[in-house]
């Protein structure tokens, strides 16, 4: 255990010679070979280092993988020159100090890793067993959960396997994790935290982050000290595997049907199949995976029988009756053309690579996030590098790898905003520079394309183009104009390519946003911290009106009061109160309010007068609608119905209700075997009850 301090590196490593893999000797010269040894080693213990320890891997874990597995094969061969320390012996640590140390009661070992489906099918065989059990692989971080009859005690990341990170605190703002059990019983149970794709993107959109993907913010927030920020952060957790005293279930399915009905998340997609439906179990998995909004690297094959895994037991680093099979993930082989800097409607500048355009994943990759300047520095990134850029689920593309950096000077980071031309500013705590103008011209175009945004307000005709050339001809500056905008109408149809059906267009998205819920039309405005998230924590502790909130910020005890909320923290509290008392802010709501804007949630209830057919299903909708406009009014009428609405697809979704043009919530539905109705059927089932 003691031998994990020689992970623990320095910063100062960064920049030095173990970014790239060594050398491979030219020759069989036994001194040649012991030097690649040892500088095999080196390498893989840095990038260990950067991936379990700082959360920052900057090698593919393919890479990774495969060195390891080199430098496995050259120990076997010349076991004198294997070193004492070589991260062949080891598994990775994540220990950290901020924590207290776990110390798990049963090891959490790390599995064999396959590649292709024969060595799954080899695997299999050689077990002699009849039965597995597929899981997906979740690419998250593994938490796992003690409780003590019946009540969570524990949260302990992996760590090295013997000895984790109590982060309990951590995992209780997990909603997912249920700090008490349907039975009162001592139980052990190893799962995953994780993030979908969708709300790392809209984490990423209303925080900013200075994260690659979601494995990465979500291991990040686990061991964040401060479990008022996790809190904010939209982490989710499934079970694997269970641990259970005086219950001795024969198979492994039955241990995760018996979590299930403890009240813990199990993924439905788990499947048992027989030794000859595993490949095409395996097939059948790797072709949901591009429609999953879940981050999975791959499957985890399992034995079902208990019994016969006990016969089978372990080797040193990893049991002998599992398996990990890795997905190749979505990776092309690139060059930088130039990088370019941009501002958001926060003011936070964002870095990005323009690319020799390449195919990746079915689509033509010309651009790459870069996200901030740290992480160009990181991995060295200069125009004329040869990259690997990577695209998983719904994330734009991002640049994973350099292959060579090419020649060209360093990259400097601009010191003005490309906009505006003002100094950048950079908090302290900060990875992120920021161009501090309010009145930065591309801030506010870029906050009226976010208002007007499609998981915003959703206004037709009023995309970026249509926004840009309006605030170019000072039509709109601020949120309000646009509804200003009526008045001009006349102006507005002798513009170039505009004319009066476009202008219509424009109007009539105008007119019908109105009808938009105030959970949306606050988190529209694009204030700081004020997401959809936390707009629904206030509206559901009753804070449903503006009013309301107006007369809470004011009050002695406001920040108190929020801060109950459980999901509020300081920093929200705070912005909530300086925001809502700011006169500039109140001005422009009671502008909207004035408008017509929706700025007190409408309570959708049940109406006793109706027949409740919709009663214990859940309805989402995709899609334009001829008669239902704007949509929301189609499930208003869902919930009168004793129904229940949502705006993403889940396992729990029961209805897809599609108009014309609907978006990749169809494809989910149908792979998901949901209910599919269209606006006609719809109406003839309102109709007819
Ligand atoms: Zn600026």
């Amino acid at each position: 255990m003691i031998k994990q301090q020689n992970f623990l590196y320095e910063d100062d490593l960064f920049n030095q010679q173990y970014k790239n893999p060594p050398a491979k000797p030219k020759s069989n010269n036994k001194e040649e070979i012991k030097e690649y040894i040892k500088k095999l080693t080196e390498f893989l213990k840095f990038h260990q280092y950067l991936y379990y320890i700082k959360n920052q891997p900057i090698i593919s874990d393919k890479t990774f993988d495969e060195k390891l597995k080199e430098l496995e094969e050259l120990e076997k061969e010349y076991p004198e020159f294997a070193l004492e320390d070589s991260p062949t012996h080891l598994i990775g640590s994540d220990l950290e100090q901020e924590f207290p140390k776990f110390e798990h009661k049963i090891p959490v070992l790390s599995l064999m890793n396959t590649y292709t489906v024969k060595e799954v099918l080899d695997w299999a065989q050689k077990t002699g067993a009849k039965t597995f059990l597929v899981e997906w692989k979740v690419d998250g971080a593994t938490l796992v959960l003690y409780y003590e009859n019946g009540i969570l005690k524990h949260g302990v990341t992996r760590g090295s396997g013997n000895i984790g990170d109590d982060v309990t605190p951590n995992a209780k703002t997990i909603r997912s994790i249920p700090l008490k059990l349907k039975e009162k019983i001592d139980l052990i149970v190893r799962g995953e935290a994780y993030m979908t794709y969708s709300d790392f993107e809209r984490f990423n959109e209303e925080y900013g982050s200075i994260y690659a993907n979601p494995r990465n913010l979500t291991s990040g927030s686990l061991k964040h000290k401060k479990s008022k920020e996790v809190a904010k952060r939209p982490l989710r957790w499934v079970a694997f595997d269970g641990y259970i005293q005086n219950k001795n279930f024969t198979k492994d399915s039955d241990t995760l049907k018996y979590l299930e009905e403890l009240g813990l998340p199990v993924f439905q997609d788990n499947i048992v199949c027989s030794l000859n439906e595993l490949e095409k179990t395996i097939k059948e998995f790797e072709k949901k995976e591009k429609e999953l909004d879940i981050p999975v690297d791959g499957l985890v094959i399992k034995i079902d029988d208990r019994e016969l895994r006990e016969k089978l037991g372990y080797t040193a680093n990893s049991p002998r009756w599992a398996v990990a099979y890795k997905f190749e993930p979505d990776l092309a082989r690139t060059r930088i053309i130039a990088i370019e800097t941009f501002v958001g409607r926060t003011g936070r500048i964002t870095p990005r690579a323009k690319l020799e355009p390449v195919k990746l994943a079915g689509t033509t990759v010309s651009y790459a996030t870069l996200h901030n300047e740290d992480y160009i520095k990181k991995l060295g990134i200069r125009i004329g590098a040869e990259v690997l850029v990577s695209k998983r689920g719904e994330i734009i593309p991002a640049v994973e790898e350099v292959i060579d950096p090419g020649d060209g000077p360093e990259y400097k980071f601009p010191e003005r905003c490309p906009s505006c031309n003002s100094k950048l500013v950079k908090d302290k705590d900060s990875v992120d520079w920021f161009c501090p103008n309010p009145e930065c011209d591309e801030r506010l175009i870029q906050s009226l394309i976010f208002f007007c945004g499609r998981k915003q307000m959703d206004i037709d005709g009023l995309g970026e183009k249509t926004i840009r050339t309006l605030y170019n001809k000072g039509f709109i500056k601020y949120i309000e104009n646009i509804y200003e905008l009526p008045k001009y109408k006349n102006e507005l149809v002798n513009l170039e390519n505009f004319g009066e059906k476009s202008v219509n267009i424009i109007l009539d998205g105008i007119e019908s946003s109105k009808q938009k819920e105030f959970r949306v039309v606050l988190p529209s405005l694009g204030l700081k911290e004020i997401s959809f998230n936390v707009t629904d924590l206030l509206i559901q502790n009753g804070y449903d009106s503006i009013d309301k909130i107006f007369q809470l910020v004011n009050e002695k005890n406001a920040k108190e009061k929020l801060m109950e909320i459980k999901g509020i923290g300081e920093e929200i509290a705070d912005a909530i109160i300086t925001q809502f008392k700011d006169p500039r802010i109140v001005e422009r709501i009671n502008k909207l309010r004035k408008y017509g804007l929706q700025f007190e949630q409408k309570k959708a209830d049940i109406d006793t007068n109706l027949k409740q057919i919709f009663k214990d299903q859940v309805w989402c909708v995709t899609g334009t609608f001829k008669h239902f406009k704007p949509r929301e009014k189609a499930l208003e009428e869902v919930l009168k119905r004793g129904g229940k609405s949502t705006s993403s697809i889940t396992s729990k979704t029961t209805h897809l209700l599609v108009g014309e043009n609907p978006g990749s919530k169809l494809d989910k539905a149908k792979k998901l075997g949901i209910k599919i109705i269209t606006e006609e059927e719809f109406i003839k089932l309102l109709k007819d009850n």
